[in-house]
């Protein structure tokens, strides 16, 4: 595990993680699965160590949602294998499914039902039937205690959320996936539902948890999975992943007129560089010394720079250099696309 989060919630790991429990809670080995022609999930491998936040981070379409499926016991995997906490997922998905808790993208629940009677009619679903004070300390765990008594329908988006986690628990699970949970919140509330992540993993319990947002991947997670196009593009904890790059940061400015993007490679310090829509990006491994030589170049050039801004490298640049694609671009179609789809059933973001 982090240990830097867990001193320092949030804050990022330093670039070597601390030694950490290595017994594997979930293992997938060649994990594929195809829709007619088009290959989801393309034989991934991956291991989710006991008590980690482990992430799948990847653009709209990318096969988060169809992984988490199928090791969760939900979508028959044509190809490879899953094995949670000891026990083959397939062919008989049964004794898995009662040993996790799953939040899907969409939940569909009663609107006129009080919250701590659902918390008891899908505990009871897995045989455990609390007293009502039960239902209220679990959803305590979630920061809902003082909404027990209200309905479904009354809670905003955030809320239906964390009510979403909190039915993820009532069977005590071994490991909790949450699939875009904070997808469509606002950032305060997709925070404050970090918070509540953070908490249910200190807690004891694994968290495997897909996102398209690279900020709650990198703040979030112990490790994450970078996923395009069915493939696992790279698997770290996400500073190394950074580290890794060998990019110290992204220096992005405009200049008064336009020059080939190439000429901007040859800035002291630069590791990479591009025309962006509004000017350019130049990936440095020194910073300091890129923003010299630009200034530099400007001057023998007689052009002005504006808009100077030094971004530190991040899981974003790690997708970039590894597809070519922005991960952000997408992130408009990902909140829609999570949104139809709440929208669909009834609950939660749609309010
Ligand atoms: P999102 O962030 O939008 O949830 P994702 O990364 O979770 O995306 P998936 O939902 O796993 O991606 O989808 C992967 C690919 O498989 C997409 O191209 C999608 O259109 C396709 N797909 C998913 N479910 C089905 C299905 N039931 N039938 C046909 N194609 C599907």
């Amino acid at each position: 595990m982090c240990g830097a989060r867990r001193g320092r919630r949030f804050v990022l790991t330093p670039a070597v993680s601390a030694p950490r429990a290595t017994e594997a809670v979930i293992r997938v080995e060649a994990l594929t699965k195809r829709y007619g022609d088009l290959v989801a999930v393309d034989g991934i491998s991956l291991a989710v160590e006991r008590g980690e936040i482990f992430g799948i981070l990847g653009p709209n379409g990318a096969g988060k949602t169809t992984t988490l499926e199928m090791i969760e016991g939900l979508r028959r995997p044509d190809g490879g294998g899953v094995v949670v906490d000891g026990l083959p997922v397939w062919p008989d998905p049964n004794d898995v499914k009662r040993r996790i808790g799953v939040q899907l993208q969409a939940t569909a629940l009663f609107d006129y039902q009080r919250l701590h009677e659902i918390i008891y009619i899908f505990g009871s679903c897995y045989g455990i039937h609390r007293g009502r004070d039960a239902c209220v300390a679990l959803l305590e765990r979630v920061g809902l205690a003082d909404k027990a008594e209200a309905f479904v329908d009354e809670l905003s988006g955030g809320q239906a959320q964390r009510l979403s986690i909190a039915l993820a628990l009532v069977n005590d699970p071994v490991v909790t996936f949450l699939d875009e949970p904070t997808t469509g919140l606002d950032p305060r509330a997709r925070r404050a539902l970090w918070d509540v992540i953070g908490e249910i993993n200190r807690d004891g319990t694994t968290v495997v948890l897909t996102t398209h947002y690279m900020e709650e991947a990198e703040r979030l997670c112990d490790r994450v999975a970078v996923m395009d196009r069915g493939r696992i593009m790279a698997l770290d904890v996400p500073r190394a992943l950074i580290t890794r790059l060998g990019a110290e940061a992204t220096v992005r400015f405009d200049l008064s007129d336009r020059v080939p993007a190439a000429d901007l490679c040859l800035l002291d310090g630069a590791t990479d560089c591009r025309a962006v829509e509004n000017g350019y990006e130049v990936v440095a491994d020194d910073a300091q010394r890129t923003v010299v030589s630009l200034l530099e170049l400007a001057r023998t050039r007689g052009l002005r720079v504006a808009h100077l801004d030094i971004k530190g490298a991040d899981l974003e640049d790690v997708f970039l250099s590894m597809t070519g694609r922005k991960l952000s671009d997408d992130e408009d179609e990902a909140n829609a696309s999570a949104l139809k789809k709440r929208r669909r059933f009834g609950f939660g973001g749609g309010r």
